[in-house]
């Protein structure tokens, strides 16, 4: 079981559709493996840190799913998340990730009153007719406000989804934030901008990596950046960029009036526990 996990950690990637078996079966067995880890509760939530570059306050947080194995440790969510779209195993444990953050959310909500919890959508999630359903689930369930729940979706999630205008507006109507994420990287007709109840947009790392970089392709990367802000703010969406790792970038990022930044720089994904001792000295 390990070893067919760990040779498929090297070769990259599930291949599903290959005529040969024991692609097939390495496939099999990390399924009824992620059967049983949802059913053993050994997917957790790490959380990563947003901050206003202009405040320095935090402001919200990003839930990341990982998977603790028993004999593997912690698993990042490349290692699984796409055979769980495949076989579908991500509606139920995205659902479960929808209730965790928000029960989060609502705990730290003491200390940090209003703090916001963005959440990873999939593909398939996104097409589930009942999403708006399993939403409401984990707002009342924890009891979370709707404004407090951001959902991140990518562009070419919002291109494929048959009824993406429709699902947008209902999960509009429940008072819930929409942000872009991965901005800049997927299918890139803009037009989705005008048509469709966006909050934010997230600039995906791979720009901000140019920025204040030094490197030949700085100036256009910060010129990118700068567009997709301006675009942003005229629009009246919010701007968050990922991947700030260096102090010359959230510099950049700050005097060009991005509103939210999230990276190593300023916090790494953390867990809980972690991440309740960022928020007690926030508060402090
Ligand atoms: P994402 O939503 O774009 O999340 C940001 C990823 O960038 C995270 O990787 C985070 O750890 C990483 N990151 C953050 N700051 C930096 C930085 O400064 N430098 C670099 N190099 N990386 C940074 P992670 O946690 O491995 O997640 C990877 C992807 O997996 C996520 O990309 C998201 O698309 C997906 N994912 C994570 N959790 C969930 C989930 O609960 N549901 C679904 N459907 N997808 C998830
Ligand atoms: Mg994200
Ligand atoms: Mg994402
Ligand atoms: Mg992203």
């Amino acid at each position: 079981d390990t070893a067919m996990y760990q040779a498929k950690r090297r070769g990259g990637g599930y291949a599903l559709y290959t005529p040969e078996g024991d692609e097939r079966l390495a496939a099999m067995t990390l399924e009824s493996a992620l059967h049983r880890a949802l059913e053993r509760g050994e997917f957790v939530l790490h959380y990563q840190p947003q901050f206003d570059p202009r405040s320095g306050r935090l402001t919200g947080a990003e839930a990341l799913l990982r998977w603790q194995h028993p004999e593997l440790g912690l698993v990042p969510p490349a290692d699984f998340i796409p055979l769980a779209e495949v076989t579908g195993l991500i509606v139920p444990i995205g659902a479960w990730v929808l209730r965790q953050a928000c029960e989060q959310a609502v705990a730290w909500s003491r200390l940090a009153p209003g703090l916001r919890m963005a959440v990873n959508l999939s593909a398939r999630q996104f097409q589930q007719p009942d999403l708006t359903e399993a939403v409401t689930w984990a707002l009342r369930a924890s009891g979370l406000a709707p404004q407090q729940l951001e959902l991140e979706l990518t562009e070419s999630m919002l291109m494929q989804a048959l009824e993406a205008h429709e699902t947008l507006h209902r999960l509009k109507d429940l008072g819930v934030r929409i942000a872009v994420d991965d901005f800049g990287t997927g299918y890139s007709n803009l037009a989705y901008l005008k048509q469709y109840p966006i909050d934010a947009l997230k600039i995906d790392r791979s720009f901000t990596a140019g920025v204040a970089s030094g490197l030949p392709s700085a100036a256009r990367d910060e010129a990118l950046v700068t567009a997709v802000m301006d675009l942003a703010h005229a629009l009246g969406l919010e701007v968050t960029a990922e991947g700030v790792e260096h102090a010359g970038q959230l510099d950049f990022l700050h005097r060009r009036a991005c509103d939210q930044v999230q990276g190593y720089l300023t916090g790494r994904p953390q867990s809980a526990e972690q991440f309740a001792g960022l928020l007690a000295q926030e508060v402090r």
